[in-house]
This record gives C-alpha cells, structure tokens and sequence, in this order.
C-alpha cells in the first residue's frame, strides 16, 4: 500500500494508494490544499476513488467537495454526518474497497457525533477520537466525553498494541505513534476511569477555535454561498429543539405547524424518506424563497433535515427573518426513523 501524509502541518491529511490499480483514497483533506493534492495524485499516476472526512470538521474547510467536483471521487462520512451531497455514508464494520485496499471502519463517537476511524494494513486512522498523547476536545458541535471514552478503550484500545496510530492533527510535531504506546503514555487517558476522564474534559476549558463560524456551518451545509449569512453561535443555541415524538405529537394535532424540510431534493427522495407533509425548501434557497410561506410569520414551523444541524442553522435564518415561533427536529430524519415514526418514500 503506498502511503503519504500530505500537509507536513498540525491538521494531517494522508494518501493512501493501492500499488496495483492505482486507486487511491485520501483522508481529511483540507480544501486550500486541494492543488497540492491534485498534483501529486497526477505525480504518483493515482486515480482518486474516494475523499474521506473522519467527522465534520470545526477548523478547516474541508476539501472533500472540491475534490469531488473536480475528480469524481466519492465523499465518504459516517451516517451521522450532517452534510448533504456525501457519496457513500458508512457505520460501524462497514468495509470501504479501494482496488485491493480494504478499509475498515470504526465508529468512535464522542470528539463529534459522526466521528469514525479507519483501519487498513496495521494502521489506524483515528481523526481527532485519538491524538498523539492527547484526545480530540469534545466541548462543542455535539461532542460527548464519556462517548469518547467509551470509543477509544473499547474500539482502539481494542486494536493490537503494534498498530500504528495517525490521528487527524498533531500540534507538538509527533507523526506516528502506536496503540500500545496510547495505552500507556496517553496524559488522558492511561489510568483515568470513564467519570475522571468526563471531569477532566470539562475543564479543559479551550477557547473556540478561530473561524468557527467560518468553517463549521459551511462543512455541515456543504454551502459554499456569500448570499448566506450563517447565524452565530448564540443564535443557533437559542433555537427551540424537539424532539420526533414532540414533532410527531403537533403534526397530529388541530392545528399542525408547517412542516420545512431543507434538505437536498436527492435526500427528500432518498433511503431516510420524507415525513408527509412536509414542504421542500433547500437550504441553499432558504432566504430568498421565504417569501413563499409568509402566512406562517407568526405560527409555528418546525424544521428539518438529515441530522438536525443544517435545520438548526435553517431555524435560526428564519427567526432572524422575523418568524416568531421556528422550532427544529433534534437528530433530523436519522433520528426520526430511529424512533420508526411513519415516513413517505
Ligand atoms: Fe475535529
């Protein structure tokens, strides 16, 4: 397997390659490094079959998209991602093929909801679930710390100790490590039980990374648009969350709210199905076809999409154009087939 680590910087992004078909694959790659990437596919003779992000990033662009338009690589991301126009959506022991690499996927929740790892060939890829002498902060965009323990002591951990571990950023100039080595040396982890382990994330106390708003809600939207003002962080902390059997509860009743879906066409239609009623605005068109539901300023609207982010983003827009009662599905259509609530395909 030929294998590269591309940005030589703190965020990693790693090209692996199979030497027989030439099919190659690239993990977390950032989109400002999209040129490098493209020449040194053509340098190496590798044809990109898939971008792969481990989870939705919060301090880079990522480069999946880009890369997808210009190559016609598959983007590939865990179920739980939050962003249309993913390829191909994997889950726990799920195999990616790639000419004759094969790519095990290893759910490992906790830094994000649709966090993965990847193993291949004695190496595992473990995005920002596993750092070098660290683990990935889990103090926002619906990170869990007593998930993210439970996926590196039971998933990782569950690896033999030689596997060599390549995390996602390294930020001390460390470009490998192993398991056996996390095991033992890892400041967080190594000793800690499950409750220390969540005491101690609390406190960490980190400041937002720079340009989250930037980076955040245009990765989770797959926008890329300046007509959209993204809302800031207090505002979509301020959107009112149901939950389906709440939604489910107002749809039923005397005077059911407006049902928005914001998800791509291709999703409304797509394996999650749609719920029976509901009307279809794309996010993307959101702002400019408000108009079109103005009656409903001042009732209630419940919005939706795939997991519940584009939609908390979509329900914020809305209440800054003067809608007065906006409420958003919690976990979207993946959560409301989770509950196997009636669904239009
Ligand atoms: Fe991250």
């Amino acid at each position: 397997m030929f294998f590269r680590e591309l940005n030589q910087g703190k965020c990693k992004t790693y090209l692996l390659a199979c030497e027989t078909t030439r099919k190659a694959l690239l993990i977390d790659p950032i989109r400002e490094k999209t040129d490098r990437y493209l020449a040194a596919l053509a340098y190496f003779g590798h044809k990109l079959e898939y971008a792969v992000d481990t989870h939705t990033h919060a301090d880079h662009r990522t480069g999946v998209f880009e890369l997808k338009e210009l190559t016609g690589a598959r983007v590939v991301m865990h179920r739980r991602a939050p962003a249309p126009h993913v390829d191909l959506h994997v889950q726990d022991g799920q195999t990616i093929i790639c000419g004759e690499m094969q790519l095990q996927v290893l759910a490992t929740p906790g830094h994000t909801p649709d966090s993965m790892s990847l193993y291949c060939d004695g190496k595992v890829f473990t995005g920002d679930t596993l750092l070098i002498r660290g683990t990935g902060r889990t103090d926002f965009a619906g990170g869990d710390a007593g998930l993210q323990y439970d996926s590196i002591t039971q998933k990782l951990f569950a690896l033999s100790d030689d596997t060599l571990v390549y995390p996602a950023h390294d930020y001390r100039g460390n470009t490998q490590s192993r398991i056996g080595e996390e095991k033992r040396l890892n400041p967080r982890i190594a000793d800690r039980s499950k409750i220390e382990y969540v005491e101690l994330m609390a406190k960490l106390g980190l400041p937002l990374p720079t340009k989250i708003q930037e980076v955040l809600q245009p990765n989770q939207t797959a926008l890329d648009d300046d007509r959209i003002a993204f809302p800031t962080v207090a505002e979509l902390n301020q959107v009112r969350q149901l939950n389906p059997l709440e939604v489910q509860g107002l749809i039923n009743s005397e005077s059911p709210p407006l049902v928005l879906d914001v998800r791509e066409s291709n999703e409304y239609s797509g394996e999650l199905g749609h719920i029976h009623g509901s009307r279809l605005i794309p996010l993307k068109d959101l702002a400019s076809r408000a108009g079109e539901f103005e009656a409903y300023k001042g009732k209630h609207v419940i919005v939706i999409c795939r997991a519940g982010v584009r939609s908390t983003t979509a329900a914020a827009i809305l209440t800054s154009l003067g809608f007065e009662q906006v409420s958003n599905l919690r976990g979207g259509m993946l959560e409301w087939n989770e509950h196997r609530l009636p669904v239009e395909r």
